[in-house]
């Protein structure tokens, strides 16, 4: 058997816990019943699996378990969100604040709204990544119905400051989405003192599987309107039909419950062997930290290389470490990424870039082993240019 890389990718997925397969297992086979079917034993044992799973998910941000509304992702959930709230605040109003720096599940849909009419503010970030809060307020008019800031960013791992962002948004009673896929169980997430009116999650980040996700929407103060983006059966409140998953829902909330049950010492490790590697690759000259070096998620580091050539570059990490250059869900565009350039990195230092998402499984052994193999890769492309 070959030996495989070691997997430092955790923001492009994480691995699926043990315990989640475990608790999923007899719900792909023994409990197998339709969640929606209400008169017989089989629909009845998912049904309760599903509601125990929706309570768990609800506790995790504050929410009520009417508010989690199941989805594929957090993709869908994304898109659910804003064409939803468009469409249902159409008369309302029709401006739209994002910023530049967030996933493209939340861009393409505020630009595919831009062709049915709809007026867009990109929000620019500052050099750290975070966004300027005086710039969000001073972009809200009369007519803007939502703004959607992300928790915790994808590429560079910095994270927004929610409850500010929430307190301006109620302040002017504008609905406030964020995209927490990055964030649910890694950082403590409260719908209720962050004033939160929309969320989306998803499990395959914070190992749990793939395919399942959910959006959270504010039942109360506001009741939060959202035209539903699938037609059926009526499933979710009406606003997500489709008969419910229910192996993947009773995965999803295994995952968040341990990961809410071990966020301390989690962060703690995960923090220890991020700055450990950091520490290493520090040591070399003009290698550039990207994104706040404080207000960030802890597994996440992401630095830029100067005078080496990004492709040559991961190109040479490869054998030895599974990680990203930018976004994989850009991975098959070769231009820089949007979010380093929005950072204001020039096109070379944005091209070659290295996304490290340490997870639950890496140990400080491979953190050691990945640390001196960058080292040498760097070494040996800058003596090939000179
Ligand atoms: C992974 C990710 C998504 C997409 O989530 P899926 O569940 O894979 O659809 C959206 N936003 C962010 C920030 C992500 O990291």
């Amino acid at each position: 058997m070959t030996v495989r890389p070691i997997y430092l990718d955790c923001h492009s997925t994480t691995p699926l816990d043990d315990r989640v397969l475990a608790a999923m297992m007899p719900y792909f086979t023994q409990h197998f019943g339709n969640p929606a079917s209400v008169s017989h034993s089989y629909g009845w044992e998912a049904e309760a699996a599903v509601k125990q799973s929706r309570e768990v998910l609800a506790q995790a941000i504050h929410a009520t378990p009417e508010e989690i509304i199941f989805t594929s992702g957090a993709t869908e959930a994304n898109n659910l969100a804003i064409k939803g709230v468009a469409e249902a605040n159409f008369s309302k109003g029709r401006h739209i604040i994002t910023v530049a720096t967030e996933h493209k599940a939340v861009l393409d849909p505020c630009k595919y709204l831009q062709t049915l009419g709809f007026e867009i503010t990109f929000l620019p970030v500052e050099s750290d990544g975070l966004i300027n809060l005086d710039q969000l307020e001073k972009a809200i008019r009369p007519d803007t119905i939502l703004v959607s800031v992300m928790a915790a960013n994808n590429e560079i791992g910095v994270i927004q400051p929610l409850a500010e962002i929430g307190a301006i948004c109620h302040k002017h009673q504008v609905l406030f989405h964020t995209d927490a896929a990055q964030a649910i169980g890694k950082i403590p997430l409260n719908v209720e003192a962050m004033h939160i009116d929309l969320m989306s999650m998803t499990a395959h980040k914070v190992y749990g599987p793939k395919g399942i996700g959910a959006l959270y929407v504010r039942r109360r103060n506001p009741r939060v309107q959202i035209a539903p983006q699938l037609h059926g059966g009526g499933h979710e409140r009406g606003m997500r039909s489709g008969t419910l998953y229910t192996p993947q829902i009773v995965g999803f909330a295994q995952a968040v419950e341990l990961a809410q049950v071990n966020m301390v010492s989690e962060t703690k490790r995960l923090i220890q062997l991020r700055d450990r590697l950091w520490q290493q690759l520090s040591q070399v000259e003009k290698i550039h930290l990207n994104g706040h070096p404080k207000e960030r998620l802890p597994g996440n580091l992401n630095i830029s290389v100067k005078g080496v050539d990004g492709a040559a570059l991961l190109l040479g990490l490869q054998p030895v470490v599974a990680v990203s250059s930018g976004s994989a869900c850009t991975a098959a565009n070769v231009s820089a990424s949007h979010v380093l350039t929005a950072l204001g990195r020039s096109e070379q230092l944005a091209y070659a870039s290295v996304r490290f998402g340490i997870g639950r499984f890496n140990t400080a052994s491979e953190i050691e082993a990945v640390a001196k193999h960058a080292i040498a890769t760097i070494f040996s492309l800058r003596k090939q240019t000179q």
